[in-house]
């Protein structure tokens, strides 16, 4: 089955302690389609300004990504976001985000995508999550991905998506943030009380950890040394997983288990590289040999 993945498009512009980038693709919806794409084809929708470079959409289209649901807003400009890493490369701050043209996106999606059966709300405006749903003819899983800005700035809307989705993606800070515990398995609990059937926190370089009313797993994440850029890490991670999932069409502990180690792995490359370079330069085969090590190394 086909996976429908909404977010961000950007052109971001990075700095990390040994380099700097500036206008490189990127957004939670590039990332995320990207790394979904090694499992399943995949429908990306959202919105782009008019100094879109057209050579990014040709390289997702390469990659069998159905761009039909990107809009190109007449006059607008494209989202841009810009963030510097410290020097442990696991912190980072935010030096600016640009909205433009993706202040007021009305996701409209075509007519085919509207059946998708596996659906990714990347990391976005959660007005723009809830249009997703709303066109949705009914999904098999709506997972959605957030961060601290949208907790802090759209707190309501959260809360009421919380309530359509199947699974949430995010962070460990951002989990304690959202239910104002301090014990990172207290809040995913707090969390399933709002809604989801499952979340999913992430906890960086410490891997991730799935938390439903009958089941907790914990993935180590696979210890890359050679970091280059981490930007994308967590929408890779949700692309991976999604992808996965909507490529066996089952979602039991086994697949879920299995698609958790995927989305830890196209994370663990992503970061070899700025934007999607070190992605575009890999293929299945080399997720496959990671999983093989990452499943000796978290055995005992
Ligand atoms: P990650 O490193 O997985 O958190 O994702 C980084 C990507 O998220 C970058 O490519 C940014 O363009 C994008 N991004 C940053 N802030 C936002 C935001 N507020 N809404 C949507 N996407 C964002």
């Amino acid at each position: 089955m086909s996976l429908l993945v909404v977010g961000s498009v950007a052109l971001d512009s990075i700095e990390t302690p040994s380099a700097a980038r500036e206008n490189i693709l990127g957004g939670s919806a590039v990332f995320g389609s990207f790394a979904a794409s090694f499992f399943a084809p995949v429908q990306l929708v959202g919105v782009v300004g008019e100094d879109w470079p057209v050579e990014h959409t040709r390289l997702l289209e390469r990659r069998g990504i159905d761009m039909s649901g990107l809009e190109v807003s007449k006059g607008g400009k494209t989202f841009r976001w810009s963030g510097k890493y410290m020097r442990n490369m696991n912190d980072r701050e935010t030096l600016e985000t640009q909205l433009n043209v993706l202040g007021d996106f009305q996701p409209k999606l075509p007519e085919t995508f509207r059946r998708a059966q596996f659906v990714l709300l990347g990391n976005g405006s959660t007005v723009t999550q809830h249009m997703v749903i709303d066109q949705l003819a009914g999904a098999d899983l709506v997972v959605a991905d957030t961060m601290n800005l949208w907790i802090n700035i759209e707190r309501e809307s959260l809360d009421r998506l919380l309530k359509r989705i199947d699974g949430l993606v995010l962070n460990d800070e951002e989990a304690k943030m959202l239910t104002d515990e301090l014990n990172v398995v207290t809040a995913g609990r707090r969390i399933l009380d709002m809604g989801p059937k499952f979340v999913v926190i992430k906890k960086g370089e410490h891997g991730a950890m799935f938390l439903s009313g009958y089941d907790a797993f914990l993935f180590p994440a696979y210890p890359t040394e050679g970091v280059v850029d981490p930007t994308g890490a967590g929408d890779c991670f949700a692309g991976g997983m999604m992808g996965y999932l909507a490529s066996v069409g089952r979602i039991e502990p086994e697949t879920i288990k299995t698609a958790i180690a995927y989305g830890t792995l196209v994370a663990s490359f992503c970061v070899e590289g700025f934007s999607l370079d070190r992605l575009s330069a890999i293929t299945k085969a080399d997720l496959d040999r990671r999983l093989g090590e990452l499943r000796q190394m978290a055995s005992f």
